[in-house]
């Protein structure tokens, strides 16, 4: 499976600014043909975001866990799909945190995305008290609670963010990163369609570094990825 590389954005551009990075990625998209690419813009964006030549995907940042209806600023699952989403990215720690996303509602999230046909890059990831009261192991289990009842054969994408790594400037170290994911795997080891990506204050300097561990696919990418040239940087075979 090609390494996949997924900016999110979260709430950040305007509309212009979306088209002028589509435009940058675009002139640059050749490059990256032994890698599988996803934006995922916010949703106003998503339909100008897609590329019609299919050198990258869209993916949306949420979705809700009910299918349809009276769910007022809500965006569905089937309306993901039907403007072209492959993948939606589902329990960042942002969504945990600020909406008090649990593992129940997001295991609905997770069937709804199945019934849409979308793959859901699930995200797990301790805080800094979680690891140093040694809780690491416990929390992503519990995170992965999610998966239960997700058929092991579709395919997958779970992102390993360490919630002290989001957004600080403090990327775990590459054997941090390494250890961790292994742990994922384990837990995960009857899904053969998995990829497991890192997410947490990746940049161009430390990219590198961070895949040549073995078990790391790619990565989810925040800050890093809203200028086009510093995403590109980081989206290597
Ligand atoms: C993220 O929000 O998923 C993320 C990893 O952010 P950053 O790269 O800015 O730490």
């Amino acid at each position: 499976m090609k390494r996949l590389f997924v900016a999110n954005w979260k709430m950040n551009k305007t509309r212009e600014e979306a088209l002028e990075f589509r435009q940058a990625l675009s002139v640059r998209a050749g490059e990256f043909r032994d890698v599988e690419l996803a934006i995922a813009p916010p949703f106003p964006f998503l339909i100008e975001l897609a590329d019609r030549e299919e050198r990258w995907s869209i993916a949306g940042q949420n979705c809700a866990a009910e299918r349809r209806g009276a769910f007022t600023g809500e965006v569905s699952a089937a309306m993901l799909a039907s403007c072209g989403c492959r993948y939606v990215i589902l329990g960042h720690s942002e969504r945990r945190k600020y909406f008090g996303e649990s593992e129940v509602v997001l295991g609905f999230k997770v069937e709804r995305l199945r019934e849409a046909d979308l793959v859901p890059i699930y995200c797990v990831g301790e805080t800094l008290q979680e690891r140093r009261e040694g809780l690491t192991h416990e929390v992503l289990a519990r995170h992965l609670e999610a998966l239960d009842n997700d058929p092991p054969e579709l395919p997958i994408v779970v992102a390993y963010e360490p919630v002290w790594a989001i957004g600080t400037g403090q990327n775990a170290t590459p054997e941090q990163a390494r250890e961790t994911i292994g742990e994922i795997r384990n837990m995960l080891a009857g899904r053969k369609r998995l990829r497991v990506l890192y997410g947490g204050s990746v940049s161009a300097v430390n990219s590198a570094s961070l895949l040549r561990q073995p078990g790391i696919d790619g990565f989810l990418v925040g800050g890093a990825s809203l200028d086009p040239a510093s995403f590109c940087s980081i989206c290597q075979p």
